[in-house]
């Protein structure tokens, strides 16, 4: 617009405000008209000029193009200058990397590729003004090299115009941020993957993870092991974490938490480590155990403990465990230890008390003829009766203490010491008294008993073992004997060592035939008659010396050997008498010495009359010596037994009769054939009124019985006077006869043949 032109529109608004004024002026009437007129040629004028100058601007403007191509081309994004007919286009060489420009190439080719560019972006040339102008739009592109490419173009209008406008394009490659995104994307996908996978490998293997990396205590819990713990956040401090632990696993994670915090700069790897706890859920729930694998020395980016490892379940594991120990160290018919267990528990209570100064006691413990249940009611109740008797021992034995089953019926305790020298003692006496409540399952048996031996732990022995051994050992050295109880004593080895010296020879001497049967008679009161004779064995050793059998009865009774000597006493006696009969003598009954163990030997009956029909001798001249000791057995049972010895016809005596544990009222309940009163009763029967008046007794009741009575010992015509006056049956002793060989005792039964 021409200044001017502005001049004269100025001076006219002057022209035309000076009439308004005075015509307001002189005609004061019209004032309103003049001024509404003024008013209406203002906005027609105002008006007129912004119409005018809106055309001028769109008209009128001009732009440095050359300016604007100059810095297009400067620029290093991919810019272009155009106009919406596509015919002109200046491009700068960032853009003509992405259209494959060459400076030779004419714009009409740019034209060209230019189209091609608007149609890969999806938008058609002849509308790309419209599309693109004031937004920003994103494409992807393939350049000329076959790259892909990101650009997000911007476009403006540079000048307006009726045929073509210009437009100005510039581009932002954002090739690389989207590589970027597009890797981050898919790292963030493997990255979610990979927790997902090594979620998944955790649930699998079943492995919950523990992570501390702060200094606070606390761990980071991971799903498995919040499962695990029984909890629902992310977190657990180690005071709750050692809340859950089993009591007595929580010392092991003290240790460990002591060790993890001191931690030495180690640059070696160390090996993986495996802690056992149990750790419960929640109260009330049950323990699980598990391993926790951890290492040691780990430290996070400032040197500090990383602390932390990974729970595994292991109670199956722990199961088996348990199932192998139960092989390994359970006695199956009891279900109580057996001797490895005993052996190895042992041995930890043994290093216990040599590092407190507390003592226990060993017991070993052997149920008294035990076979006689297995003999007569079988191997199920047998069972049951070890099972029951295990029982009984568990009831005895203290918290701390145990018991196993060392072998068929032996057994051993260990209970805690507390000073007193008699509680061994009195534990025995107390299942022994207990054992009187153990059913056998049958009402024809009563109660066993059993022999027990005892040892201090540690003071007995270098080792539970060898303290167990001596127990063992002391418990051997009464064997045959019933309920026989002994402490050990390490005086013991060295008598041990001569008897065991005496068994070597014992077990010689009968191989080589040094055991003599000696025959002492026995007297008919009434007749003065020999009217049988007892068999006595002698050991009589090559140089000659004799050896009582009040030394190696008994310990062939300990070692077995008794068995063989027995019966080559019967088979000796029988045939000697079948002998004697032979010759015609007045028929004798030889007595032969019976222990305990032979009476209840099961096949005994078929033994004895085996014998007797190998050497021809009839029952009835035969009589079998007892001990007292059969009292302390199943009453039963021995009854059973000597019934069927009676039924056989065999005479049965009992044997030193008043120095044992029978009364008479015992005795009546036997079916016995005689009874023996002990020498140690007439050795007084002068002297001793007491003596004298049980004797006695003892005869009068015998005989209100049936059984015949008869008095070893007999040294004196006195002691025979008093005997005959009470009515006593029988006589032996050496005023009739010391034991003699069986040619002395032939010779004897001539002699009297002959009167
Ligand atoms: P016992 O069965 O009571 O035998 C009697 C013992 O008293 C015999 O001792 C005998 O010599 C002894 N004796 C007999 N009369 C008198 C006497 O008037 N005065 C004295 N002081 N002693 C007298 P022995 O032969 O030394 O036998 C000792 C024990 O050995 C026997 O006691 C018996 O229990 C056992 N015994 C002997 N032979 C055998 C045997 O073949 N088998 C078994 N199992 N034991 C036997
Ligand atoms: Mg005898
Ligand atoms: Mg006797």
């Amino acid at each position: 617009m021409k200044k001017n032109m502005i001049l004269l529109i100025e001076f006219l608004f002057a022209l035309l405000s000076i009439w308004v004024l005075t015509a307001t002026h002189q005609r004061p009437e019209s004032a309103l008209i003049t001024l509404r007129i003024y008013v209406l040629v203002m906005i027609g004028v105002t008006g007129t000029l912004v119409l005018m100058f809106r055309h001028y601007l769109t008209h009128h403007s001009t732009i440095d193009i050359t300016r604007i191509c100059e810095t297009v081309r400067n620029l290093d994004v991919p810019a272009f200058i155009w106009t919406n007919d596509l015919n002109t286009i200046y491009t700068n060489e960032a853009m003509d990397d992405i259209l494959g420009i060459t400076e030779s190439e004419d714009p009409g080719d740019s034209a060209k590729l230019l189209s091609t560019l608007f149609h890969s972006m999806g938008i058609s040339p002849t509308s790309a003004a419209q599309e693109l102008n004031g937004i920003i739009y994103r494409s992807t592109l393939l350049d000329f090299d076959r790259n892909k490419r990101y650009i997000s173009w911007n476009t403006s209008l540079l000048k307006e115009n009726h045929n073509a406008s210009l437009y100005f394009t510039i581009g932002f490659e954002t090739t690389e941020l989207v590589m970027a995104k597009h890797s981050l994307t898919a790292y963030a996908k493997n990255l979610a993957a990979s927790q997902s996978r090594y979620a998944l490998s955790m649930r699998l293997a079943g492995i919950g993870i523990l992570l501390c990396e702060s200094v606070h205590d606390v761990f980071y819990v991971s799903d498995e092991a919040k499962e695990f713990l029984g909890i629902d956040h992310n977190e657990i401090t180690f005071q709750e974490f050692r809340q859950r632990l089993h009591p007595e696993d929580r010392f092991l994670f003290d240790e460990y938490l002591e060790k993890m915090r001191s931690v030495k700069k180690d640059t070696t790897r160390n090996k993986p480590q495996t802690l056992e706890f149990r750790i419960r859920p929640a109260v009330g729930k049950p323990y699980v155990w598990y391993s926790y694998h951890y290492q040691e020395n780990l430290t996070n980016a400032t040197g500090g403990p990383i602390i932390g490892g990974a729970l595994i379940d292991i109670t199956g594991e722990k199961n088996k465990d348990a199932t192998i120990e139960r092989l390994a160290f359970m006695d199956d018919i009891t279900e109580i230890a057996n001797r490895n267990k005993l052996i190895q528990d042992g041995e930890q209570t043994y290093q216990l008390c040599k590092k407190t100064g507390s003592t226990y006691w060993i017991i070993v413990l052997d149920i008294d003829r035990f076979h006689i249940i297995n003999d007569s009611l079988g191997y199920e109740k047998g069972d049951k009766y070890l099972r029951d008797f295990a029982h009984l021992l568990c009831k005895h034995t203290a918290s701390g203490g145990m018991v196993a089953r060392l072998s068929a019926d032996n057994f051993a305790m260990l209970v805690q010491d507390y000073g007193d020298e008699e509680l061994p003692m009195r534990i025995v006496e107390q299942i022994r008294i207990d054992m009187a409540e153990l059913s056998t399952g049958d009402s024809s048996t009563t109660a066993l008993s059993c022999s027990a031996a005892f040892a201090r732990i540690p003071n007995d022995g270098n080792s539970f073992k060898e303290a167990m051994e001596h127990a063992e050992f002391t418990l051997a050295i009464g064997r045959g004997q019933l309920s026989y109880l002994m402490g050990y004593n390490a005086a013991m080895h060295r008598e041990e060592a001569s008897r065991s010296e005496l068994e070597k020879e014992l077990a010689h001497a009968i191989a080589s035939k040094q055991l003599q049967l000696y025959y002492q008679p026995k007297v008919d009161l009434r007749t003065g008659r020999t009217m049988g004779a007892e068999a006595l064995i002698r050991w009589v050793k090559p140089d000659g010396t004799m050896v009582s059998p009040n030394i190696f009865i008994p310990i062939a009774e300990r070692t077995g050997l008794i068995s063989e000597i027995s019966h080559f006493v019967l088979h000796e006696a029988c045939a000697q008498n079948a002998l004697w009969q032979k010759i015609q003598f007045n028929p004798i009954v030889i007595s032969i010495n019976f222990t305990s163990e032979d009476f209840f030997q099961k096949d005994v009956c078929e033994m004895i009359q085996d014998v007797l029909i190998r050497t021809g001798l009839k029952p009835k001249w035969l009589e079998l010596e007892l001990t007292e000791r059969l009292a302390l057995g199943d009453v039963n049972y021995t009854i059973q037994q000597m019934n069927m010895l009676r039924e056989l016809g065999v005479l049965l005596a009992m044997d030193d009769f008043g120095t044992g544990y029978s009364s008479l009222s015992y005795i009546q309940l036997l079916p016995l054939t005689l009874l023996k009163l002990d020498r140690s009763f007439i050795s007084k029967i002068e002297t001793d009124m007491v003596a004298r008046e049980i004797v006695s007794a003892i005869i009068k009741i015998a005989k209100s019985m049936g059984i015949e009575t008869i008095a070893e010992g007999v040294e004196s015509e006195g002691q025979v006077a008093i005997l005959k006056a009470f009515g006593c049956d029988y006589v032996q002793g050496y005023l009739y006869g010391k034991p003699m060989t069986a040619l002395q005792f032939q010779k004897r039964l001539e002699e009297e043949s002959n009167h």
